[in-house]
C-alpha cells in the first residue's frame, strides 16, 4: 500500500457495533468484563483505548513500524524513551536539538545520573570520539531547528549497531511523508503530534514507533507505568488530521519552495535556509533521505539589526506570529527573542543564528498571497 492510501486507512476499521466509518472517540476510562480475567483486549484506558490503539497502529504503518504508542505530548514521548536509561549510562546527542529535548536532558535526567554530549553530527566520525562502555543512546533531529542542519542517519545507525547502542530519531519536522528513519537504521522514531501529524494547530500530543518487540514492550510498559497518555479525543483529531498528511506535505512544500525562491532573489535577503536550495549545505542528504523537503524556511537579512527583523515580523499580516510548526496555517518566529533567547549572544552567532533570522512555517495558503505578504513586509 502507498503512503496516502495507508494515511486514510491503516490502523481504522468501521465501528463493528454500527458500521460507523470514522472511528469513535470511546470515551470511558475502563470496559466490563464477562468475567474474571475475560475481556476484549481492554481492561483499564491509560493501558489501551481503541481510538488510540488506532492511532497507533495508523503512525506505525506510516513509519514503516510494526509497533507504535502516543503520549500525552511530544515532551512525553521523549521522556518514556530516556526512561529507558539507568544512572551512570550516557547519551549523545546532536548539538541543535529542539530547546525541550536539551531541557529535559539536563535539568531533569542530568538529576538522576545520566550524562550527556552534544554535538555537531555533520562530522560522523565525531560521534564515535564520544562512545565509552557507559553510552547507550544516540538522539538525533533532523532537519534542526531553525537552521535546518541535515544529518546523515544511515551514517549514524551504523555507528550505533556496531557499538550497540540504540538510535532514536525525532522526525517531527520531517514527518513521515518525507523520511522513514527506521528504513535508515534507526530503533526508534518520536514524533512530536502537535506538528504536521495533527496539523491543524488543535491538539498536544507525541509518538514513538519501533520494529524491536523487546523494545516496544519496554516502552508500551513505561507508557502504562508513567501514564502520559493522550485522550481518546485527540486522538480522534490526529486521526482525522493525518488522512490529509501527504496532501498537506505536497503544498507545503510547494509554498516552502515559491517562498524560499522569493526570499533567495530579495535584494535586502542575505541567506535563506530551505533544504529543496540545492546551495543548501546538506542538499544532497535531503536527496539521499528524504522524499521531499516540505515547508521549513528560515532567512536572515542583510541588515542584520534585531529592529530590522521586528520590522518585518510585525508587518506580515497573513504570517501569524507564535511558536509552533507544521499547522495549515502559516507562522513566524524569531528565534533570537524567542525559541533561543537563553543562548548567548556570541554563541549564536557562532552557529549562524543571527539576530535578523527568521523562521517561518509555511502553511497550506495560496503562494501568491504568502509571498505579497513577505513583499510588503520586508518592503
Ligand atoms: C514541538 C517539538 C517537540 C516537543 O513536542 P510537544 O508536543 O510540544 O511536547 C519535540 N521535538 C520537536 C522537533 C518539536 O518541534
Amino acid at each position: 500500500m502507498k503512503f496516502g492510501t495507508k494515511a486514510i486507512h491503516a490502523g481504522v476499521h468501521p465501528d463493528p457495533s454500527t458500521g460507523a466509518i470514522m472511528t469513535p472517540i470511546f470515551q470511558t476510562s475502563t470496559y466490563v468484563q464477562e468475567g474474571i480475567g475475560k475481556h476484549k483486549g481492554y481492561e483499564y484506558a491509560r493501558t489501551q483505548n481503541p481510538t488510540r490503539t488506532a492511532l497507533e497502529n495508523n503512525i506505525a504503518a506510516l513509519e514503516g513500524a510494526q509497533f507504535g504508542l502516543c503520549f500525552a505530548s511530544g515532551m512525553a514521548a521523549i521522556d518514556a524513551v530516556l526512561k529507558l536509561l539507568s544512572a551512570g549510562d550516557e547519551i549523545i546527542a546532536c548539538n541543535d536539538l529542539y530547546g525541550g529535548t536539551y531541557r529535559i536532558i539536563t535539568k531533569v535526567f542530568q538529576q538522576f545520573g545520566i550524562k550527556a554530549h552534544f554535538l555537531d553530527m555533520n562530522q560522523p566520525a565525531e560521534v564515535e570520539r564520544f562512545i565509552n562502555p557507559n553510552t547507550k543512546l544516540i538522539w538525533l533531529e533532523t532537519p534542526t531547528n531553525p537552521l535546518l542542519n541535515l544529518i546523515d542517519i544511515e551514517a549514524i545507525s551504523l555507528i550505533a549497531q556496531k557499538n550497540d547502542l540504540l538510535l532514536c530519531v525525532d522526525n517531527t519536522f520531517a514527518t513521515p511523508c518525507l523520511q522513514n528513519p527506521l528504513l535508515w537504521g534507526a530503533d526508534i522514531v518520536m514524533h512530536s503530534a502537535t506538528k504536521y501529524l495533527s496539523g491543524h494547530s488543535d491538539v498536544v500530543m507525541g509518538a514513538l514507533v519501533t520494529n524491536k518487540p523487546e523494545l516496544h514492550q519496554k516502552l508500551a510498559f513505561i507508557q502504562n507505568a508513567c501514564g502520559a497518555v493522550p485522550s481518546p479525543n485527540d486522538c480522534f483529531l490526529v486521526l482525522r488530521g493525518i488522512k490529509t498528511l501527504h496532501i498537506r506535505m505536497e503544498r507545503h512544500g510547494q509554498n516552502g519552495k515559491a517562498v524560499a525562491e522569493f526570499l533567495q532573489q530579495h535584494p535586502k535577503v542575505d541567506r535563506v535556509y530551505w533544504i529543496g536550495l540545492p546551495t543548501h549545505t546538506n542538499h544532497a542528504i535531503a536527496l539521499k533521505q528524504m522524499q521531499g523537503f516540505g515547508g521549513m524556511v528560515s532567512f536572515t537579512l542583510k541588515n542584520d539589526q534585531m529592529d530590522e527583523a521586528k520590522k518585518v515580523m510585525e508587518s506580515l499580516k497573513i504570517f501569524a506570529l507564535g511558536e509552533s510548526l507544521g499547522g495549515v496555517e502559516s507562522l513566524c518566529t524569531h528565534p533570537a527573542t524567542m525559541t533561543h533567547a537563553s543562548i548567548p549572544k556570541e554563541q549564536r552567532d557562532k552557529t549562524g543564528l543571527k539576530d535578523t533570522l527568521i523562521r517561518l512555517s509555511v502553511g497550506i495558503e495560496d503562494a501568491e498571497d504568502l509571498i505579497e505578504d513577505l513583499k510588503q513586509a520586508i518592503g
